[in-house]
Formats: C-alpha cells, sequence, structure tokens
C-alpha cells in the first residue's frame, strides 16, 4: 500500500492500535499499522526465565535505543528511563491483567468535587491543579466496557463491589481461584467495615472464545494454568489476555491491513491547509519513507504520542493540533504504595498464581468516602495481589535487617513463602508543572530527539499518600502480620496517562471525547494521552472501551473515505 493513500493509518499496533485495527478494517477499511517493535512469538516472550524478563528486561530492549527522559523539577538534568514496551501487541503482552472500570464519578472530577464543595470542605490545597471533567461519562462508555470484556476474556464476579458504575452484562468468565493473600486482606478488610470484592482480570478462568454477538473470529484460548509469571512476561499458555492473542490476527486476517513492523514513525505529514497527510517513518533497514493517508491515528502510549505531535510541524508552525497550548501538559501516574506483612507461622506463598488474582476495596477511591478536614480530594485502590518471584522480592527488606550476607540471606529463606504485600494505588492529578516537553539534550539512536517528562507529585498527592501509608498498616495489622513495614512515597509514578488532554473546549483540550483532534479533523489520538484525570484503578479496560467507541465514530463517517 506504500504509494496508495490508505485510510487509516496506525501509529503504534499496541493494544489500542490492535483494536482499531480489528475494528476498522473488518469495516473494509483499508488500514496501515506502523510498529517500532517486533513481532514476538511465545518462544521469544513466555520462557519462564526471571533474570531474562525481570532483571534484565529483555522486552525493553529496543526501547534502550529510544528512552524517555525523567527529572522531578526543570532544575534537574533529565536521566534516561525506559518505561515502556516495544513490540507487536505492545504493553499488553507482559501487562499484569488487572482489569478495571472507571466509576461513574471518575469521570466528573471538576463538577463532582470542586464545584460541589468537596475540595472546599476538604480544605485541599489545589493551586497549580489543572482539573476539567471528561467530556463524556460512564453510560457513554459502558457498551464499549462489555465489548472489551467480551473480546479479550475477563474473569469476574463474586461479591460485588457497591462502588460500582452499572452493568448491562455480567463477566464472561467466572472468577480465578482464591489464595491465603487474598483471604487474609478480605478478612481484614471485612473486620474493619469496608468492601472488599475480588476484581476482574484480563485472565482466563477457564477455556473462551467469544460467541456472537461479540467477534467469534477471535480463536480460543485456554485457561490459566496458575504458574505465577504473569508481570512482565508473556503467558506461556495464552491465558493471560493481549492484544497480540486476540484482536491482531483477527485484523490480520481481513486482508484489510498492511503491517509493518520494526518500522518507526518519526513525523506527521500535513499540507499547507493543515489538514494531516500521512506519516513519515524508519524501514528497519533505516531508510525514510512516506506512508499518505485519510485518516491518522496515534497509537503509541503516552510518551510517544505528545512526542510526535510536539516534533510535527503544521502550517509551517512546530507543534500539532495545539492552538490550547495543552499538548505535552497535565501529565500524570499513581503512586503504589506497599505495606508488607510477615507471619511467622503461616505459610502465604504468595507467588502462586496470576499477579491479577487479586482481593480489592474501594472504600477510599475516588471520593467515596468524606474528606471534610482530609486536606486532599481523591484517593486510592487498596488490594493485595500476587507478589511474584524471588528476584521480584529480593529488596522487599524490612528495617533493621542488614541488606547483604548471611543475615540478608537467612531473612529471605523464611520470609518469602511467609509474607505479602497490600498495595494502594493513589491517583493523581494533573498538574502544569507536570509536562513532556521534548529533551533539549538527548536524542535516540535515530538522531530524534527523545521525550523528557517532568514529573512531582505535589501537595494534594503527598497528603493523600501520608493517608494512605497510614490506612496501609492499619489494613495489614488487621491480619494479624507478626511485623508490617512500607515502601517510601516515590518520586516516580506508576501508569502514566494525560498530555493530550480531552475535553468539551477547545481552549482548555487537544481532542474531543472521541480522541479527534479539535484543531484538525483527520488527526486522532487515542490511549490513556487523553485522559483528564486518573482514579485509583489500572487503566486499560477504560483505554480499550474508548478505543471500540472511536472505531464506530470513524466507521459512521463514511463521507471521509469515498
Ligand atoms: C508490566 C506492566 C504491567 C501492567 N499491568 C496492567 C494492569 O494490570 N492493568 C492495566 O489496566 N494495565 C496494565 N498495564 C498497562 C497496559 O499494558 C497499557 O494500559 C496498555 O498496553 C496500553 O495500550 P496502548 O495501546 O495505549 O499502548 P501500548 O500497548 O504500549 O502500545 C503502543 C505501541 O505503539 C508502539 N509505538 C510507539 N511509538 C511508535 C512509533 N513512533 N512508531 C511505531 N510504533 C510506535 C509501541 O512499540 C507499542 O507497541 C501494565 C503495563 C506494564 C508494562
Ligand atoms: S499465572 Fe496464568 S495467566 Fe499468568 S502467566 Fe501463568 S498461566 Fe499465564
Amino acid at each position: 500500500m506504500a504509494d496508495e493513500i490508505a485510510d487509516v493509518c496506525l501509529v503504534g499496533v499496541g493494544m489500542v492500535g490492535g483494536i482499531l485495527a480489528k475494528e476498522l478494517a473488518t469495516a473494509g477499511l483499508k488500514v496501515v499499522g506502523f510498529e517500532r517493535g517486533a513481532a514476538l512469538t511465545r518462544e521469544d516472550y513466555a520462557v519462564r526465565d526471571s533474570i531474562h524478563f525481570v532483571v534484565r528486561n529483555a522486552l525493553l530492549d529496543w526501547v534502550r535505543h529510544e528512552p524517555t527522559t525523567f527529572r522531578n523539577s526543570p532544575d534537574q538534568r533529565a536521566v534516561l528511563q525506559f518505561p515502556t514496551t516495544n513490540a507487536l501487541g505492545g504493553r499488553m503482552l507482559t501487562w499484569t491483567g488487572q482489569s478495571a472500570r472507571f466509576s461513574p464519578d471518575d469521570f466528573k472530577v471538576f463538577s463532582g468535587e470542586i464545584a460541589s464543595g468537596v475540595a472546599a470542605r476538604a480544605g485541599a490545597d489545589l493551586a497549580g491543579y489543572e482539573i476539567y471533567d471528561w467530556p463524556i461519562g460512564y453510560d457513554d462508555l459502558e457498551p464499549y466496557y462489555e465489548r472489551y470484556e467480551w473480546e479479550f476474556g475477563v474473569a469476574g464476579g463474586g461479591d460485588p463491589n457497591p462502588f460500582a458504575g452499572p452493568r448491562r452484562r455480567g463477566y464472561p468468565l467466572p472468577p480465578l481461584r482464591t489464595s491465603a493473600r487474598m483471604e487474609l486482606f478480605e478478612q481484614a478488610c471485612k473486620k474493619l467495615g469496608y468492601h472488599p470484592y475480588q476484581s476482574a482480570a484480563g485472565i482466563l478462568s477457564q477455556p473462551y472464545r467469544p460467541a456472537a454477538p461479540y467477534d467469534s473470529r477471535i480463536e480460543e484460548r485456554t485457561a490459566c494454568a496458575y504458574c505465577g509469571h504473569c508481570n512482565f512476561y508473556g503467558c506461556h499458555v495464552g491465558a493471560k489476555t493481549s492484544a497480540l492473542e486476540t484482536v491482531i490476527p483477527v485484523a490480520l486476517s481481513t486482508g484489510n491491513v498492511d503491517l509493518h513492523t520494526n518500522s518507526k514513525v518519526f513525523r506527521i505529514n500535513s499540507d499547507d491547509s493543515g489538514k494531516i497527510t500521512g506519516v513519515s517513518y524508519f524501514t528497519p533497514q533505516r531508510e525514510i519513507k512516506e506512508q499518505r493517508a485519510r485518516v491518522v491515528i496515534l497509537c503509541g502510549f503516552v510518551f510517544e504520542n505528545a512526542r510526535l505531535m510536539l516534533l510535527s510541524e503544521n502550517k509551517g508552525k512546530a507543534g500539532l493540533a495545539n492552538s490550547s497550548g495543552a499538548v505535552g501538559k497535565g501529565v500524570f501516574a499513581h503512586a503504589d504504595l506497599h505495606t508488607t506483612g510477615l507471619f511467622d507461622d503461616y505459610l502465604i506463598n504468595g507467588f502462586i498464581g496470576p499477579n491479577s488474582a487479586a482481593i480489592r476495596m474501594d472504600d477510599f477511591n475516588g471520593n467515596n468516602f468524606d474528606h471534610t478536614g482530609l486536606g486532599f480530594i481523591r484517593g486510592g485502590a487498596f488490594a493485595t495481589g500476587g507478589d511474584g518471584t524471588p528476584v521480584q522480592r529480593y529488596d522487599n527488606i524490612p528495617p533493621g535487617i542488614r541488606r547483604w550476607g548471611k543475615e540478608y540471606k537467612e531473612f529471605l529463606a523464611h520470609a518469602y513463602t511467609r509474607t505479602f504485600s497490600i498495595s494502594a494505588t493513589t491517583e493523581a492529578l494533573p498538574h502544569s508543572d507536570n509536562l513532556i516537553d521534548i529533551d533539549p539534550d538527548h536524542k535516540d539512536d535515530w538522531g530524534i530527539p527523545v521525550p523528557r517528562v517532568t514529573f512531582a507529585f505535589k501537595q494534594n498527592e503527598r497528603k493523600l499518600q501520608r493517608h494512605f501509608l497510614a490506612l496501609g498498616e492499619t489494613l495489614m495489622r488487621g491480619t494479624g502480620a507478626s511485623k508490617v513495614w512500607q515502601s517510601r512515597l516515590p518520586n516516580f509514578g506508576s501508569r502514566w496517562a494525560g498530555g493530550i488532554r480531552m475535553g468539551a473546549d477547545p481552549k482548555t483540550s487537544v481532542v474531543n471525547g472521541y480522541g479527534q483532534s479539535h484543531d484538525i479533523d483527520n488527526l486522532f489520538v487515542m490511549g490513556a494521552s487523553v485522559f483528564p484525570t486518573l482514579t485509583g484503578y489500572p487503566a486499560t479496560a477504560t483505554i480499550s472501551a474508548l478505543a471500540y467507541r472511536t472505531a464506530e465514530y470513524i466507521m459512521g463517517q463514511r463521507d471521509w473515505f469515498k
């Protein structure tokens, strides 16, 4: 399709790119997909080798050649970080599998908590934050959450979460098996009067193939073997859901997708009127080529989406679709706070089973609790999930234990099977100091400047995090642990989002509720980039729902493709 004009060009064929490729190609559109990583096979990504995947980060290898840089404040020199995965199918290949819908309140933080007076009653200092409601709500996404859950295969159910939004249908698969860590945490939550529930997981608890009205072209996959090697690895039996084993094969089977792997897009091109005309990319042999397209969709994840928009030119000016000046602004991430308990007389064996087989508790998520006088708004989710293989836990040592030698070895040998952690996934709000721009000092292997993230948790987050450490300690003591210790407050986030805000007002946002640029009709941005605010839940279910919804919107624009 190189010399033809594609209907749609996808920049990045990870999870979002996979969904869009399947949906749009099935509707008969000619899709060209560029993926800077390779097309891996199970032999590449599913070997049970902790040193290879966890210590040496093998799946991040390509990213080493084009890193992101990071600093906490403008007076620091940004240092190199490798926070993403480059491979066909994207980060879902190595994800943990926690699957959560956002709750209805999460889409309305401005009106629900600032305009309504919650923030004032809390005494929250929100100076410097830029908080806007989403232009869409839970009800707009509900049917698409369902599509994602039934096509990718999500296990859930059991005790309902009283804080969840309404669902039209249950889950396609029953919940995963429980384990000692889950039972201990659940009992402690109940004892303290909270509402624990088994969180949903993108992991098959039984063999599964979607049936109509969902996409029955997705092949049957087998059930989880509870090997405990989910996080940072691919699944060796295909039970952990991934774009590579669901939507991407179906997209390719349509014959309407021209897929280029090991091919990196470095610029989005436009004509004198400002309309997008296509992209420029490096072939695997590093030749520069151009692909023309009627519609371009950026699906390269948070850092790369912002980088491409900042590096491309439009109407002779640097930057794309940036009349609001908001491109790259308002980037945010979770802080993960861990509280670990040691049980001298009780075997936990926390390494068993998938990390995402978890009990979660939302009593302190979002606006689910009374914030009066707390000094902050929003919250986070408490959960206990899988505790990982030995190399993932070598540094989870309580104060007072030496970190080398005999004492260290004896402690690890005793504690590895007798500990588990409760994690609090706490929310960050978008702050005007937290942004992605272009690093003036570092270039990637192709000579292109890399994205630079400037990010620090600010006053609302720090108060919230201290509150959550205290709650985490109370919860862990409630399990009966003989020794309890906690992680420090982090300076780096997990699960990044923001930077290309969606919103109703083109003056303060870059894209609309479909991820379509306010400035340029035929440019879309997808993924967590477009989130105006976060929540204590992981993002993938919401990202997927947005992608299904946008695919439907684009398919409705038949005039664009005549
Ligand atoms: C270890 C780990 C655990 C996780 N656990 C969870 C979890 O439990 N629950 C949850 O909800 N989420 C989790 N996530 C996050 C989840 O994986 C992401 O939300 C999801 O993959 C995002 O999809 P995406 O398509 O936006 O981005 P990605 O899946 O990252 O895909 C982006 C793709 O674009 C490609 N690309 C980027 N730039 C270019 C370019 N210039 N040219 C060509 N290609 C490009 C990349 O190589 C990549 O393949 C986890 C992530 C990781 C890494
Ligand atoms: S725990 Fe289950 S889903 Fe995770 S890698 Fe093992 S078999 Fe796959």
